[in-house]
């Protein structure tokens, strides 16, 4: 009997969680184990509001960027109507985009392609927010609460034989006893691998109890309500280049001043916290195979900014196609090489 193949997913954030199940699913006679510093509440994942809304991400391709949203368009669906989707923290939510330009500032193909009910919001609808809209568009979309979805795909993970060891790793070449090590760490990977590509989008939001809020409401000026399993998500900011992970008192006046002139009755909404994110945005995502000077072969999958959770499961098939790749001996990438 061959040695089974030993797989390490670095990082217990939805990418690592997502690649590997997907892992365990497509090689079932591997061994996957996750290391992880941290699980969730110390994740960035943990806090994303989880809607399915495709904006600035970029897929080493175009073609991928289309292959990955499709995928997890296409998962998210199919678990929301199994009998897993309220332990998934699945949802579905309508709601509005919203701007006072052209439709074209806050138009998104990707949503028109993807959502039936996507089209362009009417004047009386544009009158539901206060706020002088002049163009919108409405859709049903896909919610992932992590605070529910990062729990049961660990149970997932476990269930089919996973392993989690908690340990942070200083340097790729430390971690011993693997054919293949998967990268997804998140805003971690800077430190790990020096990418300097790999930058900090800060995200601050109220976390609020308002059990009357059931449409989702975006705006042009990063303004969001957006309602997850039993908690409201009211962001944001996106600010480059900014590490720090503190509650700032200015950032929160802003966003409680405009998600509450959007939605006056948010008001009256109970805070149940405050908190704050470092996106790992990567123009594009890295997605690509490493070969390190140890021999072990080390497939990254980091960088996915704003866009983690809803690309999540197709990052995961991408990670899969990487990993067997290897496994039939090409360490080539020819995505990246055609950049
Ligand atoms: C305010 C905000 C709102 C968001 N809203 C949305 C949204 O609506 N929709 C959406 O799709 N996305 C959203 N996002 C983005 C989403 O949260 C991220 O893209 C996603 O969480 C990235 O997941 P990850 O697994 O790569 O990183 P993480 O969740 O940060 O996980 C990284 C993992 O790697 C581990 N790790 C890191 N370094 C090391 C190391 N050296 N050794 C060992 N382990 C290590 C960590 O402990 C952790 O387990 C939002 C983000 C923020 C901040």
């Amino acid at each position: 009997m061959p040695e089974p193949v030993r797989i390490c997913v670095l990082g217990a954030g939805v990418i690592g969680l997502h690649a590997a199940r997907r892992l365990q699913a497509d090689l079932p006679a591997a061994q996957v184990t996750i290391v992880a510093a941290g699980q969730g509440e110390s994740t960035t994942s943990i806090g994303a509001a989880g809607i399915f809304r495709p904006g600035v991400f970029r897929a080493p391709t175009p073609r991928l960027t289309d292959e990955i949203m499709d995928e997890s368009w296409r998962y998210y669906k199919a678990l929301l109507a199994s009998e897993q989707a309220a332990a998934a923290g699945l949802c579905e939510v309508s709601g509005y985009l919203l701007t006072r330009r052209g439709p074209e500032a806050i138009h998104n193909p990707h949503l028109e392609r993807l959502c039936p009910d996507y089209r362009a919001a009417n004047g009386r609808e544009l009158a539901i927010c206060p706020g002088g809209w002049k163009n919108g568009f409405f859709c049903t979309t896909l919610v992932t609460d992590d605070t529910y979805h990062l729990g049961w795909l660990t149970q997932c993970f476990k269930e089919a034989g996973g392993t989690i060891v908690e340990r942070e790793v200083e340097n790729l070449r430390d971690i011993k006893g693997f054919d293949i090590i998967v990268n997804c760490t998140g805003i971690g990977a800077r430190k790990l691998t020096g990418d300097s590509r790999l930058v900090p989008l800060r995200g601050q939001v109220f976390k609020v109890k308002a059990p009357w809020i059931k449409m989702f409401f975006m705006t042009d000026d990063d303004t969001y309500v957006v309602p997850g399993v039993d908690r409201v998500t009211l962001g944001g900011t996106r600010q480059f280049g900014v590490y720090s992970t503190a509650v700032d008192e200015h950032d929160s006046a802003s966003i409680w001043d405009r998600c509450t002139r959007l939605i006056p009755s948010l008001k009256r909404a109970e805070v149940i916290q405050e908190w704050v994110g470092l996106r790992p945005h990567r123009d594009p995502v890295r997605m690509e195979k490493e070969r390190l000077d140890t021999g072990v072969m080390v497939v990254h999958c980091y960088g996915h900014g704003g866009y983690g959770v809803m690309t999540a499961p197709g990052s995961a098939g991408q990670v899969s196609r990487m990993v067997t790749e290897i496994l039939r001996g090409d360490f080539s990438n020819p995505l990246v090489s055609s950049l």
